[in-house]
């Protein structure tokens, strides 16, 4: 099980007014925040981060989506991070998901769906040093 997890808070999100609300409830569910900033995307590099779901009907649009605005990428640490930040932020699809998640209480729809999670240990790591570079990193997330 492992203790790291990348979370991106969406452009819909940040021009919504909600990066603070959004950070309040995952520092208050025990998430530790490792490394932050904000970032406009290139096509390119949304293009590269979302490259596994580049055969699916929505991936265009998504790129479109992630570029279309400023993101907040968020490198966060607690046990059992990946599925603890799920549990979290709720299913993909706001309409589906449970009262008090991030995702109910702030997603648009399912495009819009205010905040990313890893999905996996492996993608976890993966997805923070495609944020972030080990400078960032070295000091405040050694492991
Ligand atoms: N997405 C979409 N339409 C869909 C499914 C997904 O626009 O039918 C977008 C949505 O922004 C989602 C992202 O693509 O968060 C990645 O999809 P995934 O299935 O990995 O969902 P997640 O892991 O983010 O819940």
């Amino acid at each position: 099980m492992g203790n790291k997890t990348l979370a991106i808070i969406k452009p819909d999100a940040v021009s919504d007014g909600y990066i603070g609300e959004i950070i309040s409830m995952i520092t208050k569910a025990g998430f530790k925040v490792k490394a932050m900033k904000m970032v406009h995307l290139t096509v390119n590099q949304a293009k590269s981060f979302y490259e596994v779901h580049k055969e699916r009907p929505f991936y265009n649009d998504l790129v479109e989506y992630m570029t279309s605005g400023p993101c907040v990428p968020i490198a966060l640490e607690k046990d059992n991070a990946v599925e603890d930040y799920r549990k979290l932020i709720g299913a993909t699809d706001p309409a589906q998901a449970e009262e008090g998640t991030v995702r109910k209480l702030y997603a648009r729809n399912k495009q819009f769906n205010a905040v990313h999670g890893s999905d996996s240990d492996e993608n976890a790591e993966k997805e923070i040093t495609f944020f972030f570079s080990r400078q960032e990193l070295l000091e405040n997330y050694p492991n």
